[in-house]
């Protein structure tokens, strides 16, 4: 899982000589075989610009990109990430459950804008599970879960031992378990809002007990508590794949409302010709004028169209040939597809919609316009 610290330190990889090679690579399954053709041409196009003094250093690297690639043994996902430097051993490579930008790039640095896109557009949760004396924080990105850390205050008394086993009164035992709790809770909290930070989390799940909750939730600046999107069940010490599932019941029923609110507005806009299309057609001639701020689609929806062969321009109608340079048109049956990753080239906000009936009535696909 991409993480920014990471990235950061990556970042931070300076040449002093020697350089770095930075792939990007759409790998989604219905791009089947084309990305290794897609890979091809760009190492051929690498090899043709680049200075021979740089070459000379990128060479053993673009064998071995090429090499891995072409022998995966390992499924892909949507998009695959690669940055590597041979005179620096450096290898790191990222399975990315959204497409990216086709690319290969030689440099001084590592190229790691696209990775830092991801991070900034696509939502990141950070689950807390917590209870009178311990904690653990997760956090959920990309369609995975990773645990990163756990809270255990020091002498958290428990009530099994009794009152007056420290020679206190019931009274003042309760107050002294009261006391620990709020310290515990103190370092959950201090903990949480540096992991926010850190990764620069906008929203909060949590699980646990809901004394501790509640207790948390009083902690927490209001402009953090505001952040808190949903909660659920779950014994302290369960497997991260149990509360994994649980958290994902949480996180689908969130991101449905918003869906169902972005869709409204869209349709809303769209009726009212305010800076908005639905359906393929409009979508695409707004896509190929440059006019779309945000791209909004059902996942997984089919549509088949025609691409030009030289200009790459997409139509919706059999058209004889490109309404742009002449050239002739293909069929292709993954028009939304195509119309994505030209989105994701044009760096444009996309929205993947998982289910949504009034969309699906209105075409599919949708989107906001700049103008
Ligand atoms: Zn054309």
């Amino acid at each position: 899982m991409i993480n920014r610290e990471e990235l950061k330190e990556i970042a931070m990889l300076q040449a002093d000589g020697s350089y770095f090679v930075s792939l990007y690579l759409n790998v989604s399954p219905n791009t089947k075989g084309d990305y290794v053709i897609h890979l091809k041409n760009m190492i051929k196009n690498i090899l043709e610009e680049t200075d021979t003094k740089i070459l000379k250093k990128i060479k053993g690297d673009i064998e071995k990109l090429e090499a891995f690639v072409t022998s995966n043994k390992r499924e892909f996902k949507k998009g695959l990430a690669i940055i590597t430097s041979s005179e620096k051993s450096f290898w790191k490579e990222y399975y990315l459950a959204v497409p990216v930008k086709n690319a290969i790039i030689a440099d001084k640095t590592p190229y790691i804008q696209p990775l830092l896109d991801i991070i900034d557009n696509y939502k990141q949760y950070a689950v807390l599970l917590v209870d009178k004396e311990s904690a653990r924080l997760f956090l959920v990105h990309l369609g995975e879960i990773e645990e990163y850390g756990e809270v255990h205050t020091q002498d958290v008394p428990g009530k099994h031992k009794g009152g007056g086993w420290f020679s206190l009164s019931g009274h003042r035992f309760e107050r002294h378990i009261d006391y620990h709790v709020s310290l515990h809770i103190k370092d959950v909290v201090k903990k949480l809002e540096s992991f926010l930070a850190a990764e620069r989390i906008e929203r909060i799940i949590t699980g646990g007990s809901d004394d501790a909750i509640a207790k948390v939730r009083e902690m927490l600046p209001k402009a953090v508590s505001e952040k808190i999107v949903g909660s659920f069940h779950s014994e302290m010490f369960a497997n991260v794949n149990d509360i994994f599932e649980k958290v994902r019941t949480v996180i689908s029923g969130v991101e449905s409302m918003e869906e169902k609110a972005i869709v409204s507005d869209l349709l809303t806009a769209a009726g009212k010709g305010q800076n908005a299309v639905i359906g393929i057609e409009d979508v695409l001639n707004a896509l190929q004028e440059g006019r779309i701020m945000k791209l909004i689609f059902i996942k997984d929806f089919k549509d088949a169209g025609y691409e030009c062969r030289n200009c790459r321009h997409l139509s919706k109608q059999k058209v004889s040939a490109c309404p742009y340079c002449k050239g002739g048109m293909k069929e292709v049956n993954c028009l939304i597809d195509l119309a994505a990753q030209r989105a994701v080239e044009q760096g444009l906000l996309t929205e993947v919609i998982a289910d949504n009936k009034e969309l699906l009535d209105a075409g599919g696909i949708g989107a906001f316009l700049r103008f």
